[in-house]
Formats: structure tokens, sequence, C-alpha cells
């Protein structure tokens, strides 16, 4: 089992006072902390070896070039891909979202076809498809989530068929925390000849990914919310596909040979890598990958689950406070909205900041999921392997506090 206590040691940002408290930080789902290890990474790279990568022959040009594609292998073994020319280095998971529509989208999508996605997206997952669906006059269908909050697979069943070109869900949603059947959805998307795209960003920080596994034709994911920098992510995508596909973006580095009205393009994974990349943040990256494997991908994911086991009961328990998403531990990540009756979760953010505890509030870029929920906002914790119970205590104590104060005045 993992050692919170010892493992928060290696992040220097936790051990402070946030309004004369210790801070208690549950903002996961939206960005994890760094670990000394990916920050000492980082700044060895600027200190000893900054030079641009792949195109010089002085000594610290491969030593940059090295250590870049050191981490590509990194990330290639994280997420079991074949190799690395079907890892691409992205900005993060909006960009790989952006690239498949664009790229793939452009070249294989025609009028009426359709796309699916469904109702618990993220903004990056849904408007990428509602643009290309607007260029191709495709029809963007959105499945059905149950009551309790699931994916609901019947009415995934009746919607992809056919006329399915593209189904895109994320693995884990990034408001309900609840862990979606994908092995079953690709099983589905390729029945139909259609492709499986996965939005991993709440799913690779969690959880072990073997995308082989699941034989996804596209994951993406986010470096930032797996103690990575910002500023890079993963965009895996099958070489068949990525072969067969026109870059998005042309320029420097991802070039063969420039004539005057034409070019050729680099091989994979380069030939989507226009520009000087983000070298510090995949090094980083990489960095951030060992810190994880280090840990374990299924000791995280069983760490969390112990927290939720813990904490939403005691959540569930105080009056007036409303859970979303799925409840049993075993389909959970770290993350649960709540709501408290008769308080804005802005409001309640801003009570818990004055304890030290720090949670997201908001539409969490899915308003098409708070619609769906009926629910204009939420609160949301979201908790990673450095929370401790401690921290759930501290997190349902000052909710305790908040609804006094907004109910006496005074905290
Ligand atoms: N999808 C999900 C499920 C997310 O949680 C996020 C980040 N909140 C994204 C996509 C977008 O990630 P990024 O902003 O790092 O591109």
């Amino acid at each position: 089992m993992i050692d919170a206590l010892k493992l928060r040691q290696d992040f220097p940002i936790l051990h402070q006072l946030v309004n004369d408290e210790p801070l208690v930080y549950l903002d996961n789902a939206a960005t994890t902390q760094k670990p000394e290890a990916v920050l000492a990474k980082v700044a060895a790279y600027y200190h000893q070896d900054n030079a641009n990568v792949h195109r010089g022959v002085h000594t610290l040009a491969e030593r940059a070039t090295k250590s870049y594609e050191a981490a590509r292998e990194k990330v290639r073994a994280f997420i079991n891909a074949k190799e690395t020319a079907e890892v691409l280095f992205t900005r993060g998971t909006t960009t790989g979202l952006n690239w498949v529509a664009n790229s793939f989208g452009d070249q294989f999508v025609e009028a009426g076809d359709e796309i699916v996605i469904s109702y618990m997206e993220h903004h990056s997952n849904i408007i990428p498809w509602q643009q290309l669906a607007q260029k191709k006059g495709a029809k963007l269908i959105y499945i059905n989530i149950t009551p309790e909050g699931y994916l609901d697979l019947a009415d995934a069943k009746r919607k992809i068929g056919t006329k399915t070109k593209i189904v895109s869900i994320a693995q884990v949603s990034n408001v309900l925390g609840g862990i979606n059947p994908i092995q079953e959805l690709v099983t589905l998307a390729h029945e139909n000849d259609a492709i499986m795209v996965v939005d991993g960003a709440q799913a690779v920080p969690h959880m072990k990914v073997d995308v082989q596994q699941l034989d996804a034709d596209f994951y993406a994911f986010s470096g930032h919310k797996m103690c990575g920098p910002t500023g890079v992510g993963v965009l895996y995508g099958k070489r068949k596909w990525l072969e067969q596909m026109e870059p998005v973006e042309f320029g420097g580095e991802m070039i063969d040979f420039v004539n005057l009205y034409d070019s050729t393009w680099k091989e994979l994974p380069w030939k989507f890598e226009a520009g000087t990349p983000n070298i510090a943040g995949g090094i980083g990256l990489g960095a951030a990958v060992d810190y994880l494997t280090e840990i374990g991908m299924d000791e995280i994911h069983a760490y969390e689950q112990s927290l939720v086991d813990y904490v939403m009961p005691k959540l569930k328990a105080i009056e007036g406070v409303t859970v979303y998403g799925p409840q049993d531990p075993k389909d959970h990540t770290g993350v649960i909205a709540f709501n408290i009756e008769g308080l804005h979760p802005h409001d309640v953010a801003t009570a818990l900041d004055m304890e030290g505890v720090a949670v997201r509030a908001g539409h969490h870029c899915a308003q098409p999921l708070l619609k769906y929920l009926n629910v204009p906002a939420t609160a949301r914790a979201s908790f990673y392997f450095y929370n401790t119970k401690k921290d759930a205590d501290r997190l349902i104590d000052a909710i305790h506090k908040t609804k006094e104060f907004f109910q006496h005045g005074s905290i």
C-alpha cells in the first residue's frame, strides 16, 4: 500500500500554509503537483543541456535530443504502445483530440457519417467534433448516462451503428469520476468499422492503461495531470492511421525536403511535430513517468479507491450534501463532485479555501453534462496518491464549518 505521508515529502509545494492553515490540495483533476524528481530534471535540462533538438550536431544538441527521445520511449513503455512512432508529443489532451478531428476527421469523415460521444465529455472532446460535424455535414450523437452516473452501454449499443465513423469517449469523467467501459466501446466501434478515440486525461494519471490491450485507435492525455509539466501531452495513434493522415501543422522539424511548391514529411512521429517542441516539458514528462512507474499505477489506483471508500460515506452523511456520479469506489478514481443545498459551489470553494482546502467549483468544462444533470455548477474534490485520510477529514471538517458559517455567519 502507498505511503502517502512519505510520498508527500517529494512535493515541495504541499508544505505550505494557505490562509494560515496547512494546504490540503484537492484539485488534482485540474492539475497535479510536481515532485522534486520532475522539477530537478527540468532544471538540469535548462542548466546543462539546453539546445534545440534533432538538427544540431554539437554536444548539447545531441544531449537534448537524446533526453527528449528517451522520454518518448518512457511514455511508450508506460502505455504499452507498440513503437515510439505511435507516440506523438502534443501540448495536451486538447491538442491531441483536435489533431484527430482535424486530420483523421478531415480525411475520412463524409456527409451523413455519425460521430458518437457522450453527455459526460469535457469540452475538448465535444467542440472539435462539433466543428468537424458542421464542416462535413456529419451528425454528432450523444450516448446517455444512467441515473447512477454510468455511461449507458445499452444506449451505446443503440447509437453506435453502421453509419458511425468515430466514437470518442473519456475513459474517466473529470466530473463524475467514474471509469467508463472503454473495452466494450472499442469492440462496438470496431464491429461497426468505426474508430475509437479515447480521452485519457483523467485515466492515465490514475490507473494502468495499456493501449494495445484496449485496442483503441487513438488515445490522448496531458502531462500536467500526471505530475509532469504543463504544455506537454501525448497523442497515441495506431501506425496504420498515422501513416495515412496528413499533419495538422506545417513548418520546421516535420519536413524531409522542401521544394518551391511542395514538400515531403519526415517519418513518424516527427511528421506531426512541427516547430521546436516543448523539450523541457517532454523531458519532465519522462521523469514523471519514471516517478509514477516506481510507485506503481495499480497501487495508485487502489490507494485512490481506498480514499474514496473512506470519504464518500462521510460526505454523503452530511445533511444537504448531494454527491454526483457513481458512488461505488471500485468504479471510481479520486474525483468527487458534490453540492451543498442552498449554497453556490463558488461560495463553497471560497469558504473551503479559507480553511486551506483547495477544490474546484464551476462547470468543469463539461456544460452539456451539468445541463444533463440539471445543475448549473458543482464543487469538486479530486484526490491523488499524495492525499491522505487526514486531508479527507479536513475536507469534511471544512464543509461542516462552511455550512455553519452560512447558517450562522461565523467560521
Ligand atoms: N479531457 C478531460 C476529461 C479533462 O479532464 C481535461 C482537463 N481538464 C481535458 C480533456 C483537457 O486537458 P488539457 O486542458 O490538458 O488539454
